[in-house]
């Protein structure tokens, strides 16, 4: 924040009703709410000075009253594959990361929505580090912006958006709410929801109504077949079980190209055996559930390790066998620690990045 925005309305993370509702107290049409998202969304201005179809005055108005906020990457780090981490420093000096993917004609961006996380999965380097806070929908849809305008500036453009970074998506639903609506927005990021994806714990009393609600696809982290293993490995399976999320996630309707997946964090010696893999697949045979199968990313905190590839494949054609679709998630950017659970972001405080 600069000195001059206190007390300003941001208009970034506004959704474009909330936008529309806003402008109305100028009496000012639903149209102009789309111009501005246009302006911020998809032509990435950073002030309002740069509005030319808007009227000098209302410019003005806009420019007193307002305020559009956005922060620059403190630090981008490019991986030998591509893969590209950022680090964003928020207003109040948290910081949090995102990740750049890119796979042939896509490019997807993984991005947090909370400063660190409560829930505290024993093999994931965000929970080691503790939860701050739920970031707002202007900080979280800023990681888009960011990453959109730099593609845009090399010709490309972002296809796709993934909140599998930092935090639990489902314990901030309000301002996810919101970022989803900006994405999916045809005056905003104009994605389709088959190509944004929120990945969750298993905050089960959420997973209906927020399926019903946002029509994304949903990502499951199951990572074990058994309550007590799960227990052990993600606390939140003691509040919200195995059995009882599966079911749910079998409810989730499937329209307009949605998917529903479970991803299995493939730990060795502790989630790997040809049983895990069977009871995995009794979970979910029959079910329209593709299993997406994520061989471990060690980070320091944990004494975690990725099975041998060999150990993968056997699992993997244990669950085929079982009927189940599988695929496995190739490893992207781990030198520079940008995989899978290892974001963190806490640099202030940690000092390892
Ligand atoms: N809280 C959400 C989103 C963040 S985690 C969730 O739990 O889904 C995104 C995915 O990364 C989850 O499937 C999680 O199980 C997985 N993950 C976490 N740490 C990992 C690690 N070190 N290696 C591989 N995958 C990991």
């Amino acid at each position: 924040m600069t000195s001059g925005d206190a007390g300003r309305t941001d208009i970034k993370g506004m959704t474009l009703p909330e936008l529309e509702a806003f402008l109305s107290r100028w009496g000012k049409e639903r149209y102009r709410a789309r111009q501005l998202f246009r302006w911020i969304y998809q032509k990435h201005a950073g002030d309002f000075a740069a509005m030319t179809d808007l009227s000098k005055e209302f410019r003005n108005i806009l420019a007193d009253s307002c305020r559009i906020s956005g922060f620059p990457a403190e630090r981008v780090e490019t991986s030998a594959d591509g893969t590209q981490k950022y680090l964003f420093r928020l207003e109040d000096g948290e910081a949090v990361e995102s990740v750049l993917i890119p796979d042939e004609g896509r490019r997807t961006l993984c991005i947090s929505s909370q400063v660190g996380c409560p829930l505290l999965c024993g093999f994931c380097a965000t929970g080691a580090a503790g939860f701050r806070r739920n970031m707002t929908s202007a900080e979280i849809v800023q990681q888009a912006c960011f990453a959109a305008k730099r593609l845009v500036e090399r010709g490309e453009h972002l296809s796709n958006v993934v909140f599998m970074g930092m935090g639990e998506p489902l314990l901030n639903v309000p301002e996810v709410s919101r970022t989803i609506g900006i994405l999916l927005s045809q005056f905003g990021f104009g994605l389709s929801g088959k190509r944004v994806t929120v990945s969750t714990a298993g905050i089960i009393p959420e997973l209906l109504p927020f399926s019903l609600g946002h029509p994304v696809s949903l990502a499951v982290s199951i990572n074990a077949a058994r309550d007590d293993l799960r227990s052990l490995l993600m606390p939140v399976n003691r509040k919200y079980p195995l059995r009882e999320l599966v079911a749910e996630m079998k409810r989730i309707p499937l329209q307009s190209g949605r998917k529903v997946t479970a991803e299995y964090v493939l730990l060795a010696g502790v989630n790997d055996s040809p049983e895990d893999a069977l009871a995995l697949s009794r979970l979910f045979r029959g079910a329209m559930i593709k299993v997406n199968l994520i061989p471990y990313n060690r980070h320091e905190t944990s004494p975690y390790r990725a099975p041998a590839p060999e150990v993968v494949d056997r699992f993997r054609h244990v669950l085929i066998a079982g009927g189940v679709q599988t695929i496995t998630r190739e490893r992207r950017g781990a030198d520079i620690r940008a995989a899978c659970g290892q974001l963190r972001g806490q640099v202030h405080k940690y000092g390892t990045l």
